[in-house]
């Protein structure tokens, strides 16, 4: 090692920065954080750091700098844009023994300030050594990305926890205990910022801990289980929650709609399995949440994974029933819904303040079914209007909405395999989606939008709001809607 890593208790103890810009506030800014009395020393000061000296929060010297100013300091930072400066700070802090740092000057500085991933009192450094602090500064960016937000809250909770649990459990059980509470229940209550529940779940292991005499081993631990939205398909679009618990499952129960991609991200060693539904097959929601409860009641770590959202035409809600009927502590990750993934992908707002001014989800299957004055609703094209499973009642629902009074020019747009690199969107009017889909072979999962917005591109806006004026569904001598086809894979 170049250098050591160490952390430095600051906390009230006087640290001089000299230097008065926008390089030096940063550090100033650092330096605060820690708790630190700073003085800065410059003949002029930044904009932000002058508003700090004028309430006082740092103390500035408006002078050139000279040695006597390092005064009792324990840490010295030069931030200056002088390199003549910058050594005589350097110079002065060594002969006094006080550990200095120039801002980019490896060879100037006895110590070098880390990248920081701050998830106080959990705190991450990161270093090149000052070979490449563009590189240090990309691991620290990978490195965020896998802590998640609330790890702090979590270190605090069991700190507040060590004294009492000493006097419960003997040394040995101790660590075991420890270690269930960061990868169990407890610790994913905590980090989605569930409080009792993490209260709740904190009694339960201790309870089964201090009855059992010793850390109870894999066999009683507190299983869980994790409803994770998975998204449309894309694997960058799962939630960073959503990464952190599927590298934690043990068990990854699957649905048909998850895509392999996303699959991939789970643990290596985890046990896949696959509990995808056929259409009308009925009797399957009950045996996964059987699986679901026999493998939480085994102490596994179960990750449900839904495409994208678990409580949006996902039947997450029954599952959570059916796990609180059995008090398995459960986390919920939203995912991005189909809908929100296939309207990115097609760079179709959802609402727009000229086209559009609601949306709604609705379930293909009710075209098959008498659901009265809601295809009134529907009808309007000034309502986004998107239907789940649609594909297979395209029939239906292009008749209901024209015997609700929509137009045949009213826009339409489906979108398959959203994200996916098969992604295919077909844009057209009620009166020729139907077509269009057949010869395009366009294949499920698929949504079906209707409404102004079905036909927005972001260069013919101005024709679409000419056709559809707010008050009126447009008649047939309004222009043809630009029929937009744009099937086919994603660059
Ligand atoms: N919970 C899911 C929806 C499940 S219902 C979500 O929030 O997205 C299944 C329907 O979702 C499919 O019939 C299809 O209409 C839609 N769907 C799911 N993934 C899709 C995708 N990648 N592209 C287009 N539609 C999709």
């Amino acid at each position: 090692m170049d250098y050591l890593p160490i952390f430095l208790n600051l906390q009230r103890r006087p640290v001089v920065v000299v230097g008065g810009g926008a390089v030096a506030l940063r550090k100033v800014s650092t330096l605060r954080a820690a708790g630190a009395q700073v003085t800065v020393v410059a003949p002029a000061l930044d904009l932000q750091l002058a508003a700090q000296a004028a309430r006082g929060e740092v103390r500035h010297i408006a002078a050139p700098f000279i040695p006597a100013h390092l005064g009792d300091a324990v840490a010295v930072i030069a931030a200056t844009n002088d390199i003549a400066v910058n050594r005589a700070v350097s110079r002065a802090s060594r002969e006094r023994g006080i550990p200095v740092n120039v801002v980019d000057d490896a060879e100037l500085s006895t110590f070098i300030f880390p990248a920081i991933i701050d998830r106080s009192p959990i705190v991450v450094a990161v270093s090149s050594g000052g070979h490449a602090p563009v590189l240090a500064r990309r691991v620290r960016a990978q490195i965020e990305a896998l802590l998640p937000a609330r790890l702090g809250a979590l270190a605090r909770f069991m700190g507040e926890r060590r004294r009492a649990l000493q006097r419960a459990l003997a040394a040995p059980a101790r660590r075991e205990f420890w270690e269930r509470i960061v990868s169990g229940p407890v610790a994913s209550r905590v980090l989605a910022g569930d409080l009792p529940g993490a209260e709740h779940a904190y009694g339960r292991e201790l309870l089964t801990s201090t009855l059992s005499g010793a850390a109870a081993t894999g066999g009683n631990r507190l299983g869980e289980v994790y409803l994770i939205g998975a998204g449309p398909g894309d694997p960058d679009l799962l939630t960073l929650r959503a990464l952190q618990l599927l590298q934690q499952a043990d068990v990854v129960l699957y649905d048909r709609l998850v895509s392999p991609q996303v699959l991939e991200r789970a643990r290596r060693d985890a046990e896949r399995i696959f509990v995808g539904k056929e259409p009308g097959d009925s009797g399957r929601q009950e045996q996964i949440h059987e699986l679901l409860l026999r493998h939480a009641l085994a102490g596994k770590r179960v990750a449900r994974l839904k495409g994208g959202d678990p409580f949006v035409f996902g039947r997450g809600g029954e599952e959570l029933e059916a796990l609180a009927r059995h008090d398995i502590p459960c986390t919920i990750v939203p995912g991005i819904t189909a809908a929100l993934g296939a309207a990115a992908a097609a760079a179709l707002p959802l609402t727009h303040r000229r086209f559009a001014h609601s949306v709604t989800f609705v379930n293909g299957h009710q075209a098959e079914e008498d659901a009265g004055s809601d295809w009134d609703f529907f009808a309007d094209p000034r309502r986004t209007i998107v239907f789940y499973m649609g594909l297979g009642h395209l029939e239906h629902i292009v008749r209901r909405l024209r015997a609700a009074g929509a137009a045949a020019e009213h826009p339409a747009a489906v979108i398959a395999r959203a994200t996916l690199p098969d992604q295919q969107i077909v844009r057209g009017t009620l009166a020729d989606i139907r077509s269009r889909v057949r010869e395009l072979q366009v294949s499920p999962p698929a949504l079906l939008i209707v409404g102004n917005v079905a036909a927005f591109t972001a260069d013919v806006a101005g024709d679409i709001s000419a056709a559809f004026a707010p008050s009126a569904v447009p008649d047939s001598a309004a222009p043809a809607r630009p029929a937009v086809v744009a099937a086919g894979a994603l660059p």
